[in-house]
């Protein structure tokens, strides 16, 4: 894969870090006005590249490209098929270019080169299903009150979707929204996090190849506040989907609800991970590793609060304390690192105010609670197992992104149900347990978008992805995700030859 990093020389600066610009039209496009801001190493704290700062100017053009792209026949005229077979062709050329995207993502992000693998590997799975999907996008025929009314409906695109993304797996919560809403006929204007500009500017290198028209995928990079707010507030645009905090989330519903324009909105979470007393303890203990450790935390599904069940609490705190002692801290790249950096060094000074936070509410840190010390000038953060908390203090209430967990002891399981949904999140939850059917029972009373029930971050592109309460609106994945990059349209036809009736009646 060659990447556009090069801008015309009288553009360049001093800088010897690599420019990467926005992709407008099927281009790598300066900023308008020039601006261009560092991209940081989490594993090193050195800049890496320049990012194109993206301005009301370059979103204005951006959409404007989306917007000619959605009216021209090249895109708008092609058979459903035809989508589906372009967007298969993305998925094969993603999975051929899988190592270089995965390297991109753990450089800007931090993440575990072996994770941002397996999220690689996977992605193709999501442009197949939505290709299959592009030509079973349909109406209906309405079964009509009369005989010679013919009702039908259409299910057509959109036009201008606006997507904007956060840093921890980029191109995974940029292909939910992307896959659908090109399936589904529309065309797309893309802002990436700050944090994680580069892989998203790699992938869409990939669009000629497969086939798709200039204009239909645009990408402006970015600040939220610059490029993000600039974005939601184009009128053109039909439909906006985010991914990130439950505060920025209110700030785009709140700006879509104005214009009366569909918004997918997937936020933050607290989600608890529960152990009943017949669980299998050894893997449940892993289930908790897995469900704050994998990624430092850093998942909007992180199983944050732990609740576990007083008889099997101090085993199960020993075995989740001695597997996080033992989890190998370092370069994301390294094959045998299980935890790289934060993200960003911001992630990394909230993370540190939270336990401070946990520490002056009475929490007791049983392992981890500072710095990790592993060479390099990196975020690093020790895993971090609190116990003496409550489910009302701050820790156990606030999203604090990173690898920290409250364990807490419960009695019965209505009050473990209680506590669980005792918060203002609904992402996800996880349960422990042999007994059948309290497993269903918790699956039902659980206030979650999502129950896993002996594993932990399970997903696929055909399972429904929703967060209730202010976790979200809105679904991602699954054929639910195609109707909310759609709208319907209910067609009436008067088939009879016989003149009009009544004209002051309704019709029926
Ligand atoms: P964030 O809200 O700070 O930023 C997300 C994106 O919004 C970025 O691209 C940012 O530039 C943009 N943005 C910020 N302010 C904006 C504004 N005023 N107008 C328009 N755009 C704006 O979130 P983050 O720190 O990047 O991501 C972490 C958050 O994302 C966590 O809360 C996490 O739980 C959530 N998340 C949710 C899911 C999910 O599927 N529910 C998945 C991953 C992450």
């Amino acid at each position: 894969m060659t990447l556009h990093t090069d801008i015309p020389a009288s553009e360049q600066k001093a800088s010897t870090l690599p420019r990467r610009l926005h992709f407008i039209n099927g281009e790598h496009v300066a900023p308008v006005e020039g601006e261009f801001f560092e991209s940081i190493s989490p594993t090193t704290a050195a800049p890496i590249y320049e990012a194109a700062r993206g301005s009301a100017v370059d979103v204005e053009k951006a959409v404007g490209a989306a917007q000619r792209a959605f009216e021209n026949p090249s895109w708008r005229d092609l058979s459903q098929t035809r989508r589906g077979r372009l967007l298969r062709r993305l998925g094969d050329l993603i999975g051929e270019n899988a190592e270089q995207l995965a390297r991109t993502e753990t450089l800007d992000n931090g993440k575990l080169l072996r994770e941002m693998r397996a999220q690689m590997a996977a992605l193709p799975d999501y442009y197949y299903y939505y290709a299959g999907l592009a030509d079973k996008i349909q109406g209906d025929v309405i079964p009509g009150a009369s005989r010679t009314l013919l009702n039908y409906t259409l299910r057509e695109p959109l036009g201008v979707c606006g997507a904007i993304t956060p840093w921890n797996s980029p191109l995974m919560l940029t292909t939910t929204k992307l896959a659908p809403a090109l399936a589904a006929g529309n065309t797309m204007v893309i802002k990436p996090s700050e944090h994680t500009s580069a892989s998203l500017l790699e992938l869409v290198e990939l669009l000629d190849q497969a086939g798709f028209p200039p204009g239909v995928v645009n990408v402006v990079t970015g600040y939220g506040g610059e490029a993000g707010s600039a974005l939601v507030a184009d009128r053109r645009v039909q439909k906006m989907s985010f991914t990130g905090s439950t505060a920025t989330g209110a700030l785009i519903g709140r700006a879509c609800g104005e214009r009366f324009i569909k918004a997918t909105l997937e936020l933050g979470g607290k989600s608890p991970n529960i152990v009943f007393p017949d669980a299998d303890i050894a893997s449940a203990s892993m289930g908790i590793v897995a469900g704050i450790f994998a990624a430092g935390g850093q998942t909007c599904v992180a199983g944050s609060r732990v609740f576990v069940h007083r008889d099997v609490y101090d085993e199960t705190v020993e075995r989740v304390a001695e597997r996080a002692r033992t989890i190998r801290i370092g370069d994301p790249l390294e094959a045998t690192t299980e935890l790289g950096p934060l993200a960003m060094a911001s992630q990394l000074a909230k993370v540190e105010e939270y336990v401070a936070i946990g520490r002056d509410e009475g929490g007791q840190v049983v392992t981890g609670g500072e710095r990790a010390r592993v060479g390099l000038d990196g975020f690093f953060y020790q895993p971090t197992v609190f116990v003496g908390t409550d489910n009302q203090m701050r820790v156990s209430r606030e999203e604090i992104f990173g690898p920290v967990a409250s364990i807490m002891p419960f009695d019965t399981d209505e009050e473990v149900v209680r506590m669980a949904n005792d918060t203002e999140y609904g992402l996800a939850a996880g349960v422990w347990t042999r007994d059948l059917g309290r497993a269903h029972r918790m699956a039902s009373a659980l206030d979650a978008g999502t129950v896993w029930v002996n594993t932990y971050r399970a997903m696929s592109p055909m399972s429904p992805r929703s967060g209730f309460k202010n976790s979200g609106a809105g679904i991602e994945h699954g054929t639910e995700a195609i109707a909310e990059y759609t709208r319907l349209k209910s067609v009436w036809v008067n088939t009879s030859d016989e003149p009009q009736g009544d004209p002051f009646v309704l019709r029926s």
